[in-house]
């Protein structure tokens, strides 16, 4: 990469370390960049820097959210006794888009997945649901996807939940095998959520 400045091969270095960001894709961005307004330029790399910084996890939920609990949680007129457990924060924009649920969520971020080696202990945010149920709830509602891993975390939360005497029940299985809940329409969503069978 010699045949590029030094901040040029920076650049792209820089973009290639990124998820799915191939040498090729980097060395477009990195044009892309030296080609827009400097202004332009700014506000990304503020906003870049501003979102590292200031996100961090919804204290209750485990939301990502820029306040020690989210606009969600931080909400009186949600019904806090009913908590919907989803694995990723997506997860929770694409319910809250539907505009129709007014509990509150848990966000796992991730599944128990045998196969990546993701275990229950630790790797996902199942520690901090249990405490919470320790508080005055009425129903769990696991939305997890209808994925293996998604089906493996489903059980294995039932499983846990039902011995503290709360109701849990599981979204409808209208959410196609393996469908990540954001690319759901809203009504299939709402279908699913009011279609739950206690478990
Ligand atoms: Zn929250």
């Amino acid at each position: 990469m010699d045949y590029y400045s030094n901040q040029i091969s920076r650049l792209i270095e820089e973009f290639s370390r990124l998820p799915g960001i191939g040498n090729k894709s980097a060395q477009r961005l990195a044009f892309h960049v030296i080609n827009m307004p400097v202004e332009q330029v700014e506000g990304l790399a503020n906003a870049i820097v501003d979102a590292r910084k200031n996100v961090r996890y919804c204290k209750e939920c485990c939301t990502l959210t820029d306040k020690d609990i989210c606009p969600i949680c931080s909400n009186p007129d949600r019904d806090h006794k009913t908590i919907m457990v989803v694995e990723t924060p997506r997860d929770l924009a694409a319910y809250e888009k539907t505009g129709k649920y007014n509990g509150v969520y848990h966000v796992l971020h991730g599944a128990i997945s045998p196969m990546l080696g993701i275990g229950p202990g630790g790797d996902i945010r199942l520690k901090e649901l249990m405490e919470r149920l320790q508080g005055d709830v009425d129903e769990v509602i696991i939305a997890t996807n209808s994925s293996l891993e998604g089906e493996t975390t489903a059980m294995y939360i039932s499983k846990l939940i039902k011995p503290v005497g709360i109701k849990v029940s599981r979204i409808a299985s209208g959410v196609p095998v393996g469908g990540d809940l954001e690319y759901i329409d809203e009504v299939t969503l709402l279908r699913a959520l009011e279609g739950r069978t206690e478990l």
